[in-house]
């Protein structure tokens, strides 16, 4: 493949390094441009023009247009529709062909087909590359050549395929053409404005993933199976953002964990391919739909009141109420209380699991349509590999076992913070004497439990019984 112009397209892959369509244009092209789409499709979707994706995004496009200039180009930016504006740059720059790393997601894989249609009405190629994941489609596959549900075989075979070359680097070195025409517009020019992304902590672009993996990898990774359940300890990576974005590679990743033999940090690794793999072959889960069609007849609760009092953290549990705030303040949740405020939302308030995982959707820095959807199917009991139906978080075993001390607790729910340890899981079971010696009054300071949890199971089991019954 030989082309004298080439157009890279940066969707989520926020980076120039180890990145497969810039690879394969560089290696193909004589003089390659690059350019990003602040896609008005998605952008116009989103509830609030103060958005930290949209910010993260920008901030790591400035990043990525400097490094782009000091390789003689920079990044063009268009603002519109992708369907639209792709096809039109290609044809303003006259390349001859049109690079970019491959979606899963069903709205992206049908822009991809409409730019692609439109590109080759006027002669230009469209190359979409393997680049977010270490395998997709069919690469791996069941001996039946079925795709896998249940995820321990998936890994299995995922690892038995595992080869040197399915992690290696691609190059990326080269020129870059296009400077006279690059440059990010501002925040305000497409209609957002900036959030407080830097005053929570996460610094965006290449450089913010480079710094939170070294501090991971230098250490912390070693420790990752011991810690990676506490939600009080800096137990977890923190680059779920960084990986949503592409501002690192995960083929770099994947060598390191497996260099480390870190395998329970790898199987994490594996668990993104694996619900990628899930949406691609199986894209209704992602138009709402059970991946155990049964689990469809199940009657949720209409409860408002319940929804808003789980969004707000004010349910009376404190593990789900320090869970939502650090969700409502910085747009992360630690992974165990994203299992722990899921199987709450729709076990204990017996709400349908559909409403929980569009308020994460609209709350998480992190939010990929296919790990949120199999995380919230699995809480549901209605996905492939789920949790049994049976099976119901007890919120407060949860909070004893994994924030024993109530350290998280106290810091994202203050008002608890003076409770002694005996009491920071249930503060209802305090006596009226000690809820006034510790000033926390249940129903005054602190709301009284919004479901008596032993209840709640046995409706649970009651709405489930369709399940039973259907299998
Ligand atoms: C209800 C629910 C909703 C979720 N929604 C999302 C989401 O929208 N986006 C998202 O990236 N993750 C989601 N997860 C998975 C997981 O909670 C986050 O990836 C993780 O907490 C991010 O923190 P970290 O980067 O420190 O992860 P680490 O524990 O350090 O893991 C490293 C990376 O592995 C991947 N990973 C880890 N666990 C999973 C998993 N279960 N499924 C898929 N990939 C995983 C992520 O890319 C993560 O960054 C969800 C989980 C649940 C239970």
């Amino acid at each position: 493949m030989n082309h004298e112009k080439a157009l890279v397209w940066f969707r989520r892959d926020l980076r120039d390094t180890d990145h497969a369509a810039l690879s394969a244009a560089l290696a193909g092209a004589q003089q390659v441009y690059c350019a990003f789409v602040f896609d008005t499709r998605i952008l116009d979707a989103l509830p609030s023009r103060c958005d930290r994706r949209v910010h993260f995004i920008h901030a790591s496009l400035l990043e990525l247009d400097a490094a782009l200039r000091a390789r003689g180009g920079g990044l063009i930016v268009r603002h519109g529709w992708a369907e639209d504006e792709i096809p039109r740059l290609a044809r303003e720059l006259g390349v001859s062909a049109v690079f970019a790393n491959r979606d899963y997601e069903p709205a992206a894989k049908q822009r991809d087909t409409a730019v692609g249609t439109k590109l080759g009405a006027s002669g230009i190629d469209f190359h979409c590359l393997k680049d977010q994941v270490i395998f997709e489609h069919d690469e791996v596959l069941t001996q039946a050549g079925k795709p896998f549900s249940v995820f321990t075989p998936y890994k299995n075979a995922w690892l038995k395929r595992l080869s040197p070359v399915d992690s290696a680097a691609h190059p990326c070195a080269g020129a870059i053409a296009g400077g006279e025409l690059a440059g990010v517009p501002s925040l305000a020019a497409i209609g957002f404005s900036a959030t407080d992304l830097r005053e929570v902590g996460i610094i965006p672009g290449m450089s913010g993933a480079r710094q939170l993996w070294s501090d991971f990898s230098d250490g912390r990774l070693k420790r990752y199976a011991a810690l990676r359940d506490f939600p009080a300890v800096k137990g977890v990576s923190y680059l779920s953002v960084h990986l949503r974005f592409g501002t690192l590679s995960i083929r770099e990743l994947v060598r390191a964990a497996h260099a480390a033999a870190a395998e329970t940090w790898l199987s994490e690794l594996i668990w993104r391919d694996f619900y990628f793999m899930i949406l691609d072959h199986f894209p209704q889960v992602g138009r709402g739909q059970a991946f155990k069609a049964e689990y469809d007849r199940i009657q949720w609760a209409d409860w408002p009141a319940g929804l808003a009092a789980w969004c707000a953290g004010r349910t009376g549990y404190p593990l789900v109420d320090a869970a939502m705030r650090q969700l409502n303040h910085c747009g992360w949740m630690h992974n165990r209380l994203r299992m722990v405020v899921a199987s709450f939302l729709c076990k204990d308030l017996g709400i349908d699991w559909r409403l929980g995982e569009k308020y994460f959707a609209e709350q998480l820095n992190d939010f990929d349509l296919s790990a949120n959807n199999g995380g919230w199917q699995w809480a549901a009991s209605s996905g492939c590999d789920a949790q049994p139906y049976f099976r119901i978080f007890n919120p407060v075993t949860q909070s004893e076992k994994f924030d024993a001390e109530g350290k998280f607790i106290r810091r994202y729910v203050p008002e608890l913070a003076k409770l002694p340890n005996q009491y920071i899981h249930a503060p209802w079971r305090m006596g009226r004497l000690e809820q006034e010696a510790t000033g926390v009054v249940i129903g005054r300071d602190y709301p009284a439990p919004i479901v008596d949890h032993a209840v709640a199971r046995e409706h649970t089991l009651a709405r489930y019984a369709v399940v039973k019954q259907a299998a």
